[in-house]
């Protein structure tokens, strides 16, 4: 089923311009097959899911997705992966104005395979190394979104079970939104109690300064020493910026073996995303 025709390309751009048409409505069928291949999208209440399913359909509006290499992107690929993008913004109320934390961006590339990029770093005493990393997924400031289809899908070989590369590259969308990819995301007005931004962002680093130094120590004991793994994706270690992406995976992957392993994390989170106390 073509799902995006049900709306003809005008009045997509038209809806998109004025805000006024409502998208169409996801099909029911293709909907539960999205969530049967993603169970974590299975665990929400039946309000919830219609609040995502409306998050989704106005997603898709708004977006726009390519394949690369030859790639074409179906209406079930490009559900799944707005489906997982707007996990993050379930609870930030209307969907245009939730999807204003996406809107400085309209395109999503989705590549058949992981991405060998290459890379140059200059070190302390100048010399410039150059290298190949693998990409599953890639978020600039103000530029598209790069997904690998291979890493979206279920079962990819490098993803442990509360890994997620959707997740991950939309969470650093949302740490992107001030301008800068450093871990803290802009707050909500009195985030955790605090009467203004200066305080909230102080309250948020006094919670993810001392975890990430904690877990980098744990990754280095793991690599170095053979001690046990840390429950996080080792990936986190690199930056604050990706403590928090692999942070936001685990969170919404499985939020209550997170509350065991990081419960000052996942009170931080809960706080940011505004999930309701009563869950
Ligand atoms: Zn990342």
């Amino acid at each position: 089923m073509d799902w995006q025709r049900l709306l003809p390309a005008w009045a997509r751009r038209t809806a998109t311009r004025a805000g006024a048409l409502p998208p169409p409505a996801v099909p029911a069928a293709l909907w539960q097959s999205t969530v049967a291949l993603y169970p974590f999208l299975s665990r929400f209440t039946p309000a919830e899911d219609a609040q995502l399913q409306l998050l989704v359909a106005h997603f898709l509006q708004r977006k726009e997705f390519s394949g690369a290499h030859g790639l074409e992107v179906s209406d079930a690929m490009a559900v799944a992966i707005a489906a997982q993008a707007c996990v993050l913004l379930l609870y930030w109320g209307e969907p245009a104005h939730a999807l204003r934390w996406y809107e400085d961006f309209v395109g999503i590339v989705v590549q058949p395979d992981d991405v060998i990029a290459r890379r140059k770093v200059v070190d302390d005493a100048g010399v410039v190394h150059h290298y190949n990393e693998e990409l599953m997924g890639e978020a600039m400031e103000g530029g598209p979104i790069m997904l690998s289809w291979t890493a979206v899908q279920p079962g990819h070989a490098l993803l442990g079970a509360h890994s997620n590369v959707v997740i991950h590259e939309f969470a650093h969308k949302l740490d992107l939104r001030d301008g800068s990819a450093n871990g803290c995301p802009p707050l909500p007005a009195g985030f955790m109690g605090q009467h203004s931004a200066s305080a909230a962002r102080q309250a948020w680093s006094a919670i993810w300064s001392p975890a990430y130094q904690q877990f980098r120590e744990q990754v280095i004991c793991h690599e170095r020493f053979g001690q046990p793994a840390p429950w996080l994706d080792a990936y986190g270690a690199t930056d604050p910026a990706e403590f928090f992406a692999v942070a936001c995976e685990a969170y919404w992957l499985d939020r209550e073996r997170m509350g065991q392993e990081l419960p000052s994390l996942v009170h931080a989170l809960d706080a940011f995303f505004q999930r309701p106390p009563e869950h």
